[in-house]
């Protein structure tokens, strides 16, 4: 991977301009703001730009940036290393109770691990540019077979900046 200065500067763009949330609950926008953070970080580390936050009774228990790069591990997505924390930190797998809020809507991979985890809410500001990617990460947050469902809901954020993004995903991946 040998990336340009372009995409690079396109994604401090839309770091800067997702701050500007409009019509969005306080503290939601808080977390997301910190999990734009965490991709901002990402980036400086030449990693793919994806930031989790996990949030339990208003208290951030886990931050994580992709590290798949740094790692040389594919597991090593941002959604990933947030539920290891968070587990460590509250000392339990079950995640009860617990929202997280991800720059991009997680792969399926990442939404298996999140409704294992019994992630509560889920809240995303990007849209994966991989249509397919979404369709079944979407099926396994609704239906599976221990009845446990992950709710989803998109934090809308300044068009420009999810434009921006996207444009950074659409020719990374
Ligand atoms: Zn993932």
């Amino acid at each position: 991977m040998e990336p340009g200065q372009d995409w690079k500067i396109a994604a401090l763009t839309f770091l800067a301009y997702v701050h500007f949330f409009n019509g969005v609950d306080r503290m939601n926008s808080k977390y997301m703001e910190l999990a734009i953070k965490e991709a901002q970080l990402a980036l400086e580390e030449n990693e793919v730009p994806i930031g989790a936050v996990i949030v339990k009774d208003n208290k951030i228990i886990a931050k994580a940036h992709n590290m798949k790069e740094k790692k040389q591990d594919a597991t090593k997505h941002a959604e990933i290393i947030a539920i290891q924390k968070a587990s460590k930190k509250i000392k339990n797998w079950r995640l009860i109770d617990c929202d997280i809020y991800v720059t991009l809507f997680p792969c399926p991979m990442c939404a298996s691990a999140l409704q294992q985890a019994r992630i509560r809410n889920l809240y995303y500001t990007l849209e994966n540019t991989d249509s397919k990617c979404m369709k079944i990460s979407k099926q396994i947050f609704e239906k599976n077979n221990t009845n446990q469902t992950v709710n989803y809901e998109q934090l809308i954020c300044e068009d420009k900046s999810l434009a921006l993004l996207q444009k950074f995903f659409q020719k990374k991946r």
